[in-house]
């Protein structure tokens, strides 16, 4: 491992233990060159999670489209963008929490969180993310939705 301080390549692992409930290895590392002390972890890599589209088709999770969806209905509302940021993080996280040894998140999951959220935060935003995501059948489902946001206050 390269010392990040000298650059030298050859080190000695001085302690070794488990962290992260037995998750990941934390090594303690002394550089042999300068005597620098720095800290590695190693985990099983995760394979990247792909997303199942209702096409059936697959693509990488990814969590910047995922920001820019939700930017995209909450545009011109009262919605700061730090907001849609913290948002799609947390989303991003819930999934990866939930994934388990998934490798696959159907969209539609996706999408559920992000408007179970949007229905709390902007109810015109909320309706922007449905049209499109839940793809109303027609007009008549786009004002049943409304009636239920309505109807709920
Ligand atoms: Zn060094």
């Amino acid at each position: 491992m390269r010392c990040p301080k000298c650059a030298g390549e050859r080190d000695k692992v001085i302690d070794s233990r488990t962290v992260r409930g037995g998750d990941a290895i934390r090594r303690r590392r002394i550089c042999l060159k300068c005597g620098h002390r720095f800290t590695t972890y190693e985990s099983v890599a995760v394979p990247a999670l792909q997303v199942l589209k209702r096409d059936q088709r697959r693509e990488d999770f990814d969590p910047d489209k995922l920001k820019r969806s939700i930017a995209y209905a909450v545009a011109k509302r009262p919605v700061p963008p730090q907001q849609v940021e913290a948002i799609a993080e947390d989303i991003r996280r819930e999934v990866e929490e939930e994934r388990g040894t998934e490798d696959l998140v159907p969209s539609t999951v996706i999408g559920q969180k992000v408007l179970k959220r949007l229905e709390t935060l902007d109810e015109v935003a909320y309706l922007r993310y449905a049209s499109i995501y839940r793809r109303f059948r027609d007009a008549a489902q786009f004002f049943s939705e409304i009636e239920n946001l309505i109807g709920r206050q």
